[in-house]
């Protein structure tokens, strides 16, 4: 096979700036805090793009350039780019250990070059390097495990093969390798190869992660109520449908509270908007406290949420609702060290014979009969029927 190493080197340093150039380009069109990780990933390749030119030219160009600088810079690019991914995953920075590696390829290469020239150990050097941040890459993605999707799992398999050829190549290289970086041998082929791939393949896998976060990141918009992070109202009524499906066909049953806060306008009135809002915080991380992991709380209006509880009958509900509605009562809401008194209005019903709409009707019926009765009380639709029959 006539296979010019040199030729496919430049190829690759040139197919690596076109993706840099096309990503830098694109990357503008992404939310900021991506934005900043795809241009440290942006700059990784720019990086690569220097390196793989001055590999091409070993032997043209004095050593200090085709063979320090151009491993310096291929760290440099690889270590941004690992970088660029624990800041994706939001993990801490490792910039001590990358910035070791990169001082280590300068040191190592500098002295297998000049004071104890030797390809052969180099290739063990900067192979083992690859090894190293590869092997952060895999760590910073998640480990073997941990790894979620499809995207990342493509990155880790693509690093993973990385280690596997580098270390053949630190067993094979005495033996079966070139005498230099540009001469063909089947294992610098597939060095060269799997070199040229690099850019293309974690380029591809990483934009597929960030793709990935853009729609969780859409979908959370479109199912949450972005104050508070409970579900808003259209998502309540798709997981309600479910919740009476899966009641109705295990003969279970399910509970539903109406929930809103007392003279809510007045704590916006005496302390802001923003009190407000810190209070509907405040009531979530209470209610979150009290409810199990699967229950559904929905905010459905400014200061209105619906909690679903499967598997809950109008008794148990009602207990429940009693405490949620003592420890509201009790928090000891504080703006900025005033009190600021935090009370809950609360309907509770349970689902019979009729649909979920009639439920939630039922159940507003019992929380403007615990509004009008007072408020900070708890009113079931039981109690509500069973007044109104009293009445009649
Ligand atoms: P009641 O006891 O009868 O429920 O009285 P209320 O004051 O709680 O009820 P009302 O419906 O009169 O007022 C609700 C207030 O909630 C009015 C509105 O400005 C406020 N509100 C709605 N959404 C938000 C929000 O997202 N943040 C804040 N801070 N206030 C909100
Ligand atoms: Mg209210
Ligand atoms: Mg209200």
């Amino acid at each position: 096979m006539n296979f010019d190493i040199a030729t496919a080197m430049q190829l690759a340093a040139t197919m690596t700036l076109v993706i840099g150039a096309g990503l830098a380009f694109a990357a503008t069109g992404y939310p900021p805090d991506l934005q900043r990780t795809i241009n440290l990933w942006v700059r990784g390749l720019l990086l690569q793009t220097p390196a793989y030119y001055l590999f091409a030219l070993r032997g043209r160009v004095p050593d200090l350039f085709s063979i320090v600088c151009a491993n310096v810079l291929l760290m440099s690019a690889l270590a941004l780019q690992m970088h660029a991914l624990r800041e994706f995953k939001r993990r801490p920075s490792r910039s001590r250990v990358l910035a070791g590696l990169v001082a280590l390829t300068f040191a190592g290469t500098a002295l297998l070059t000049w004071a104890w020239p030797s390809f052969d150990a180099r290739v063990v050097l900067v192979s083992s390097i690859i090894i190293a941040m590869a092997s952060l890459g895999i760590a910073a993605v998640g480990g073997v495990r941990d790894v979620h999707s499809r995207s990342e799992h493509l990155l880790v398999l693509f690093l993973g093969a990385g280690i596997v050829i580098m270390a053949a190549r630190i067993v094979m290289q005495p033996a079966a390798g070139a005498p230099n970086l540009v001469s063909y041998t089947p294992l610098q082929g597939i060095v060269l190869t799997y070199a040229s791939l690099l850019p293309v393949i974690t380029t591809v896998a990483f934009m597929l992660m960030c793709g990935e976060r853009l729609n969780r990141d859409l979908a959370r918009l479109a199912t949450l109520d972005p104050l508070t992070g409970v579900y808003n109202r259209r998502t309540m009524d798709d997981l309600a449908a479910r919740a009476v499906a899966d009641a109705r066909r295990h003969g279970r049953p399910l509970a539903l509270l109406a929930l809103d806060i007392d003279h809510f306008k007045g704590i916006n009135d005496a302390f802001g908007h923003d009190a407000g809002d810190r209070a509907l915080c405040a009531l979530v991380a209470l209610l979150r406290r009290e409810l199990r992991a699967a229950d559904i709380v929905a905010r459905i209006g400014g200061e209105e949420f619906v909690v679903i509880l499967p598997d809950t009958g109008e008794s148990d509900a009602g207990v429940l609702a009693e405490r949620i509605r003592a420890r509201v009562s009790d928090s000891g809401f504080t703006v900025d060290g005033w009190p600021a008194p935090l009370k809950v209005s609360i309907g509770v019903g349970a689902l019979d014979a009729g649909d979920f709409d009639g439920l939630r009707r039922a159940t507003d019926r019992a929380l403007y009969a615990a509004k009008r009765g007072g408020r900070n009380r708890v009113v079931t639709v039981s109690q509500v029927e069973a007044d109104a029959v009293a009445e009649a």
